[in-house]
């Protein structure tokens, strides 16, 4: 982007310099390529902070349900384009889990927004969040009995299964008409997955092709560390008594 910025600013000093229907129109273009090249670095410098941060768990309670609420609002006005309508299933009694918040709505803003970029006009999103004891086959949860998945489910043109697995590389995109035309980096997802990583928890990606996708994110219910806490605070109450 920033070479394609360099070339157009220097077309309007130059040969275009009096063409006032080049220039709204190079306008338009560079500012779309600043946009973009806005967004990869900011992409790319919180990929790097998170990586930084891998070996260290959080710790501090967080409550997605609010997360999810308040990451909602911020597509109200990207669904109007679309006439794309989100529908909420929220189980109200999820326990809260471990994590970080910014991080936490980095993932679910980012499978919001791939939801709702290639999702088909006048469709419906569906966000669920609840618990569950069906978990993935993942590593991290074999000492686990329960897990909170929040999941995203779109009605777009779906994603051959060739790629599901390529998905959260970096720079990887399903290279379809549609992807091609919407834009994007393909850092989104590699973003979800290191924060996932780090929160022990895992992503999920079913799909059908001229159906649509869900993504679902599994974040460990950790019983035994709540357990835990409160015999500990009980345990230090005797102590003081
Ligand atoms: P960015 O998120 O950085 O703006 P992006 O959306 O292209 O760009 P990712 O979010 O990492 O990148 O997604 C990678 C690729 O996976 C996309 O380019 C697209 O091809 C495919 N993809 C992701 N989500 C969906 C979806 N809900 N439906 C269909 N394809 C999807
Ligand atoms: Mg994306």
């Amino acid at each position: 982007p920033l070479a394609s910025i360099i070339g157009f600013v220097e077309t309007l000093r130059g040969p275009a310099k009096d063409d006032e229907r080049a220039r709204d129109e190079f306008l338009k273009v560079i500012a779309e390529q600043a946009e973009r090249m806005s967004k990869l670095i900011n992409d790319l410098l919180s990929l790097s902070k998170i990586e930084m941060n891998a070996h260290y768990i959080p710790t501090s309670r967080v409550d997605l349900l609010r997360i999810i609420r308040g990451e909602k609002q911020h597509f109200e006005w990207a669904c109007k384009q679309k006439n794309v309508t989100i529908r909420l299933k929220l189980n109200d009694n999820l326990p809260m889990t471990k994590g970080e918040d910014e991080e936490l709505g980095q993932v679910v803003r980012n499978l919001l927004g791939n939801a709702i970029k290639y999702t088909n006009q006048d469709t419906e999103v569906v966000i669920t969040a609840k618990l569950t004891s069906e978990l993935p086959v993942d590593n991290y949860f074999r000492n686990f009995s329960r897990a909170i998945c929040f999941s995203v489910q779109d009605q777009g043109e779906g994603i051959p299964k060739e790629h599901i697995p390529r998905l959260t590389e970096r720079f990887y995109r399903v290279d379809s008409a549609r992807t091609r035309k919407v834009g994007g980096t393909g850092l989104g997802l590699a973003i979800v997955k290191h924060v996932l990583n780090r929160h022990h928890g895992a992503l999920t990606i079913d799909s059908e092709v001229g159906v649509g996708s869900t993504f679902s994110v599994y974040l460990p219910v950790y019983e035994d560390a709540l357990e835990h806490e409160a015999r500990q605070k009980e345990y230090l109450a005797t102590q003081k008594a």
